[in-house]
């Protein structure tokens, strides 16, 4: 039987995403990386005022789940939508999106996806423009 594992919050040092897949300064704390069978990933990203993800999309989907300031979302061909703390978002599979902060704000979120049957995780696109990333975002219903 496999133990269980606690690993203490000292033992992997925060990361900073990738400029190939971000738009300014993005941090990333690891939460779960699955062992097979498991497919899951969930990481904390924090992204800095300005700060988003380039388009990608996920082959099973992601769910987002807003933790702290202000953040931003816009599925291609959609307004952008604002976020915050406590809300949820339910990315369908190989849709083209974008997430990140509210230009003023900090922001983080709890990212979830899995991999799909052939252990493909995100596709990732080109940057996301100023253009698109300062479209005013629709009203918060
Ligand atoms: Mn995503």
């Amino acid at each position: 039987m496999t133990a269980m594992k606690v690993i203490r919050a000292g033992a992997r040092p925060t990361k900073t995403a990738p400029a190939a897949n971000f738009t300014g300064t993005v941090y990333s704390d690891e939460v779960v990386v699955g062992a097979a069978p498991s497919r899951m990933r969930a990481s904390v990203v924090s992204f800095t005022p300005g700060a988003r993800t380039a388009w990608h999309s996920h082959p099973v989907g992601q769910t987002l789940y807003c933790l702290t300031g202000g953040g931003r979302v816009q599925r291609e061909g959609e307004p952008v939508q604002e976020l915050r703390p406590g809300d949820v978002v339910i990315i369908p599979p190989d849709v083209r999106h974008w997430h990140g902060a509210a230009p003023d704000r900090l922001f983080s979120h709890l990212a979830m996806s899995e991999l799909n049957d052939s252990g493909e995780g995100t596709a990732w696109f080109e940057h996301v423009s100023d253009a698109h990333y300062t479209a005013k975002p629709a009203p918060v219903s």
